[in-house]
Formats: C-alpha cells, sequence, structure tokens
C-alpha cells in the first residue's frame, strides 16, 4: 500500500471513531432538546463546537508533527517503532477501559460538558455556544497526536493529510450523528456505540498501530 494512502486510511479511522465518542456529540443532542434548538441551530453549534475541538487538537498535533519529524532525522526508530507502540499501548489501555466499565455498570458519566449546569443557569444562546467551545478547545483529544509522530516522517505533507482528513471526518461525523440520532433513528444501535465506545478505539488504535509498521519509507 502506497504509504501516504495508509496516513490518509488511518487517520480517517482514527478520525471516525474519535468522531463517534459519545461525549462529543450526546451532550449537544441533550442541549438541543432542553434548550428547543431547531434541527439547524444544533446542527451548526455542533460544527462550531466541533471546529473548535478538533482546532486545538490539530494545533498540539502540528507542533507533535514538527518534532516528530526532527527526531526522525537522527532517530528513526522513534517514528518507526516507538509510535506504533504507543498507539497500541493506548488501544489495549482501552480495552481495559471498556472491561472496567462494563464490569462497573456506571452509565452516564461520560459526558465532559457540563450540560446541567448550562440548563440550570439558563445561558443565552450565544453564551451557551462560546461556553460550549471553549470546553471542547481546551480538551484536545490525545489519540492522533501519536499518530501526528508516524505521520511527521513525511514532513509537513503528513502533517497536512492528518490535519485536514482529522478536521473534516470529525466534524462531519458529529455532525451526521447529533442528525441521525436526536431524529431517533433506531436502525443503527446507539446504545452500543455509546457504551462500547472504547472497545471500538481500541480495535482502531490497535489496527492503526499494526498498519504503521509496516508503512515504508
Ligand atoms: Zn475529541
Amino acid at each position: 500500500m502506497d504509504a501516504l494512502f495508509q496516513i490518509f486510511i488511518s487517520s480517517f479511522l482514527l478520525s471516525l471513531v474519535h468522531a463517534a465518542i459519545p461525549s462529543h456529540w450526546l451532550p449537544l443532542i441533550a442541549l438541543g432538546k432542553a434548550e428547543k434548538w431547531t434541527d439547524r441551530e444544533t446542527l451548526t453549534i455542533t460544527a462550531v463546537t466541533g471546529a473548535a475541538h478538533t482546532l486545538s487538537t490539530i494545533a498540539i498535533g502540528v507542533i507533535v508533527g514538527l518534532v516528530g519529524y526532527k527526531l526522525s532525522e537522527s532517530y528513526h526508530f522513534i517514528t518507526k517503532i516507538i509510535a506504533p507502540l504507543i498507539l497500541i499501548f493506548l488501544g489495549v489501555i482501552y480495552f481495559i477501559l471498556e472491561y472496567r466499565h462494563s464490569l462497573i455498570k456506571t452509565s452516564h458519566e461520560h459526558h465532559h460538558i457540563p450540560i446541567d449546569e448550562i440548563i440550570e443557569k439558563k445561558k443565552s444562546k450565544k453564551s451557551i455556544v462560546f461556553a460550549l467551545s471553549a470546553a471542547m478547545f481546551f480538551s484536545p483529544c490525545l489519540e492522533i497526536e501519536i499518530y501526528y509522530f508516524t505521520a511527521s516522517r513525511f514532513g509537513w505533507l503528513g502533517i497536512s493529510i492528518v490535519s485536514v482528513v482529522y478536521f473534516f471526518v470529525t466534524v462531519l461525523g458529529m455532525m451526521f450523528l447529533v442528525h441521525f440520532a436526536s431524529r431517533g433513528v433506531r436502525k443503527l444501535n446507539w446504545h452500543f456505540l455509546e457504551h462500547h465506545d472504547k472497545l471500538i478505539s481500541g480495535i482502531v488504535l490497535v489496527l492503526v498501530g499494526l498498519l504503521a509498521f509496516f508503512i515504508e519509507y
């Protein structure tokens, strides 16, 4: 497989599971219902908060990528061996979290957006959007950052592929989920996604990590 194509596919998979993490889209549905937003408003707000979240994640990723690029000039094994190993290791942690999660059976503790607080305070729409965007901006996600190491072997081209794919797939993926899940489309098993996101993330991380071993430089 062509190396750049492989980076594209891996970024795509990581971004898909990222968008699917319930804390990224469930609170928006709950808020939209509580605040009586129209579908259009909820989707726009999803796009804004999704963009805020991915932009901060990408900013960190670019720094990681540049560091990775510098390191890979003299320490080839970092991008070739260490980065994939970290991805696989993260995947295993997700498996453990999934297992522990199903043992403890604590269901709805995974929202990192304080929705109850927002709803109770009866804030204006503008300030809600601002609060949400800030919360999402300041909680960037980790998984993709490690992949920047792997992609950085190809310099700005690799870094750009990961960033562009991550931005569009995450934001559109979140919008897709908010749109269809809020309409109560029952054909897809949202509940499964809601409670097994760690399992799905774990599988993708291990897969992407394994693939990264085989990228030809
Ligand atoms: Zn995230």
